[in-house]
């Protein structure tokens, strides 16, 4: 099992960082433009130099990306590259933190959702649209298209078109489950996701009883229920695990992390969460050997845990602890915690 943080950061943690980015990278276009007007022997004009500058402006944006992650399992059978690709939560930067790591949105073949947050779920119009109408997803995408295609036209050496997808579609053809992604997560919070998405997938031009399942297949998961996937000789068994996210009012919200386990080792992602809330959660915390941890810094907001009160847990609880979901990197002593996640960080278990 192999881990990619794509990112580490809060929904929050965007202006400050860009802005300073922004203003040291503008100074070094700014001397490339004096430069090259010099190299010039001529004088530019302001518009002259504004051009230089938007012509070489191509790095001046690197956001701090969502806390979401890439997790793969390399497992014979399965689609695409003998490899699952399971992202944990997909933010709405998720396009963006994928390519960062050289991935498409179509090179995932599964997505798990936590809870119906938009730095947790804001990516979901754009991974439907994309890979539903990505006739090459995989071989047996490009297969089911192409035989449609040969049907109507002689020639099948032009390229499989997109507008097959929508065909088939209108037809009223499900794409088959082969031909797309898996979409994890509990009822309550898939339908929290599809409410949120429906107004911009529900519009497919002619085709009528447009679902989730329509885009992916989801796999609706239980509480009570465990689920496996092999790696190699590895059986990595994996369930849901409640968190207490946002409570109070008169909202709740559902919100669940995953614990994957195997012979050798035991992971959480409790995702979004407050420390240890309800205290009967402490079983998980001890048991496992790695934990991917929620970690506020800044103001409290009171639905994550945050940094000055996760300095006071157990020490053998924090040795075990990756700090993510910040806003600015927290401050701790070295050997505090197992460590502060940084972006594109990889462990493999
Ligand atoms: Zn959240």
């Amino acid at each position: 099992m192999k881990v990619t943080a794509l990112g580490v950061n809060s929904a929050f943690a965007i202006g400050k960082f860009d802005q300073v980015v922004e203003t040291e990278i503008l100074e070094q276009k700014l001397e490339f433009a004096v430069k090259k007007a010099k190299d010039n022997h001529s004088s530019l004009t302001l518009g002259e130099i504004k051009k230089i500058i938007r012509e070489n402006s191509k790095r001046s944006y690197f956001p701090k990306f969502q806390s979401n992650f890439l997790l793969e399992f390399e497992t014979k059978g399965k689609i695409k590259d003998n490899t699952y690709k399971l992202v944990l939560d997909f933010g709405s930067d998720i396009r963006h933190s994928l390519a960062n790591i050289g991935l498409k949105m179509g090179d995932i073949d599964g997505f798990y959702c936590s809870h119906p947050h938009a730095d947790h779920i804001g990516g979901i119009e754009g991974i439907a649209l994309s890979t539903v109408f990505n006739p090459y997803w995989n071989n047996k995408k490009t297969e089911w298209l192409q035989k449609q295609k040969t049907r109507r036209d002689e020639d099948s050496n032009k390229p499989v078109e997109l507008d097959l997808v929508t065909d088939r579609l209108y037809k009223k053809e499900k794409i088959p489950s082969t031909c797309k992604p898996d979409i994890w997560g509990h009822r309550e919070v898939l339908d929290s996701l599809w409410d949120a998405a429906r107004p911009g997938l529900d519009t497919l031009q002619g085709v009528k009883n447009v679902s989730l399942e329509t885009f992916f297949n989801p796999i609706v998961m239980s509480k009570s229920m465990e689920y496996q996937i092999q790696e190699h000789e590895t059986t990595w068994t994996f369930y849901t695990v409640e968190s207490t996210h946002v409570v109070g009012g008169t909202s709740y919200m559902p919100s669940f992390g995953l614990m994957f386990e195997s012979e050798k080792k035991k992971i959480y992602f409790p995702t979004d969460t407050l420390y240890i809330m309800p205290p009967i959660m402490k079983p998980f915390y001890e048991s496992a050997d790695i934990i991917y941890h929620d970690c506020e810094t800044g103001p409290k907001s009171g639905v994550h845990s945050h940094i000055e009160e996760i300095r006071k847990i157990d020490s053998h609880i924090k040795k075990k602890c990756y700090l993510y979901h910040f806003t600015e990197e927290p401050e701790v002593e070295q050997g505090e915690f197992l460590g502060v996640l940084k972006e594109g960080e990889v462990h493999n278990y």
